[in-house]
């Protein structure tokens, strides 16, 4: 489908207005009905505002149920005071600083949160920003990455050197963005057997002089698992012991970053490890905030090139701000500083741990069917791969995504990406809201469906790039 190129039907259905009830008018019901506006041109005048929102009100109706939905990692449900709190904060553009100053504080407090979270070491002095999501947090990491290694490498570039970005295959699409959109080689390590995202061994093997940094995710969309951070870092400080090369890591936390300092507080991958130069975290994934929100934070001023950082005015001074965009809305971040007051690190943990206790006993559930197996088992982020077993033949992971969503549920199935093309997998993300009780209701479903699927002469997915879902 191309980009929004206007109607994609028939010129005939293109020319079909907008059926009004009659019974939307104000005072005189034939209004409606002689009033109907065009759905694919500016209409020439104005409609009451109760016929505009029934209109368009109506037509949302058929977008699904995004609690049913086990496809996004990205919030669907909230206290209704975080709604309030948005809703009294929807006139607020993030970039008015000057204007909005306590808006600037509260983003200032959850930068200064997160550093400490992260263990920075020195959390006063680590810096951060908010972004509309975590695309936009690694582009940021990304620029600076680059410009770190432009600087040191001023002699070479642009002249001659590529600079290039180590990562696994299963990154997620904005870094194959940023490589496309600001020139840098995607140095990707493909799958190889089991192991389903980034090695420490062959992350080092692919570094050389152009290399701006690689990039570490906790946790692969593709299955949930967190990558082993520390282990890379470690190849990394062997391979400036042999060569003198020093790449910094960013690791990718859009999930992860607010799963593990909660849960696996044993586990390093943060900025307790020096290799660590950047994390990005989205507020509205397991920051359980509803989109867009996302965070960016460097260890130190030193690791954010002073040119990226834009001035805009506050209060009669200077404010620095790093983004792609300018306007954008507060209430996302007004919100994040709510959940983090509200919550706590107790309250995180809580809610974390729920969510996956969730994930891990739907899992077992899942396996204990016997025509299934487990890829992961939601033991590091709430989320869980699983495909057929190897002798099931009437039915393929594309069949039951198909099925699934007859009753409501959005799993996708996808096919993992290279050397692992012949593995076709169906994940599920628990999120906050996904209840031990809706889980129990999703393998009653499953269940049901089940000895029809057995019953199939064959898989009846044909085109099965056709039948992968959205998966990111
Ligand atoms: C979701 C995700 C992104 C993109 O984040 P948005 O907040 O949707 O822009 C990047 N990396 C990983 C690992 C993700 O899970």
């Amino acid at each position: 489908m191309p980009l929004h190129q206007g109607p994609q039907a028939s010129p005939a259905a293109h020319e079909r207005r907008l059926a009004l009830n009659p019974f939307f008018g104000e005072a005189n019901p034939v209004g409606g009905m002689t009033e109907a506006p065009p759905r694919h041109r500016l209409p020439d005048g104005p409609l009451p505002p109760m016929s505009a929102y029934q209109l368009v009100h109506d037509e949302l109706m058929l977008d699904g149920n995004s609690r049913l939905n086990l496809a996004t990692f990205v919030t669907t449900w909230m206290e209704p005071q975080a709604g309030v709190l948005m809703a009294e904060c929807r006139d607020k553009n993030m970039i008015d600083k000057d204007e909005y100053p306590r808006t600037a504080e509260l983003e200032r407090r959850c930068v200064a949160m997160l550093a400490q979270l992260w263990n920075a070491p020195d959390p006063d002095s680590a810096v951060g920003c908010s972004t509309t999501g975590s695309s936009e947090a690694c582009m940021l990491a990304g620029l600076a990455l680059k410009r770190r290694w432009s600087k040191r490498n001023a002699d070479r570039y642009p002249a001659s050197a590529r600079p290039n970005l180590v990562m696994g295959v299963n990154v997620q699409v904005c870094w194959e963005k940023f490589c496309e959109f600001w020139e840098v080689e995607a140095r990707l390590v493909p799958m190889e057997g089991d192991r389903f995202h980034l090695d420490a061994e062959s992350a080092a093997a692919l570094c050389d002089e152009n290399t701006i940094g690689v990039v570490a995710i906790l946790g692969s969309t593709f299955d949930g698992s967190y990558e082993p951070v520390a282990e890379i870092c470690a190849a990394l400080d062997a391979l400036q012991e042999r060569t003198g090369l020093d790449i910094p890591v960013h690791v990718d936390g859009a999930s992860g970053a607010m799963v593990a300092p909660f849960l696996d507080e044993d586990l390093v991958w943060d900025f307790r490890l020096p290799r660590v130069s950047s994390i990005n975290t989205s507020g509205h994934k397991y920051g359980l905030v509803y989109p867009g929100v996302g965070w960016a934070l460097w260890r130190s001023p030193a690791e954010l090139p002073e040119e990226l950082v834009f001035r805009v005015n506050y209060l009669g001074g200077d404010m620095p701000t790093f983004a792609l965009n300018f306007s954008r809305p507060g209430a996302q971040v007004v919100a994040q500083y709510y959940t983090f007051l509200r919550l706590g690190r107790e309250g995180y943990r809580t809610v974390q741990q729920t969510a996956r206790d969730v994930a891990r006993g739907l899992a077992e559930r899942i396996e204990a069917m016997g025509d299934f197996r487990l890829i992961t088992r939601g033991d590091q982020l709430p989320v869980f791969a699983f495909t057929t077993a190897p002798d099931v033949t009437s039915f393929d992971v594309f069949d039951v995504s198909r099925r699934l969503r007859e009753q409501g549920w959005l799993v996708p199935a996808y096919t993992f990406p290279a050397h692992r093309e012949d593995l076709s997998v169906l994940r599920v993300v628990c999120r906050n809201g996904f209840s031990a009780d809706l889980a129990d209701l999703f393998i009653e479903d499953l269940k049901r469906l089940l000895p029809e699927l057995r019953r199939q002469p064959r898989p009846f997915t044909h085109d099965k790039d056709a039948a992968t879902s959205f998966h990111h």
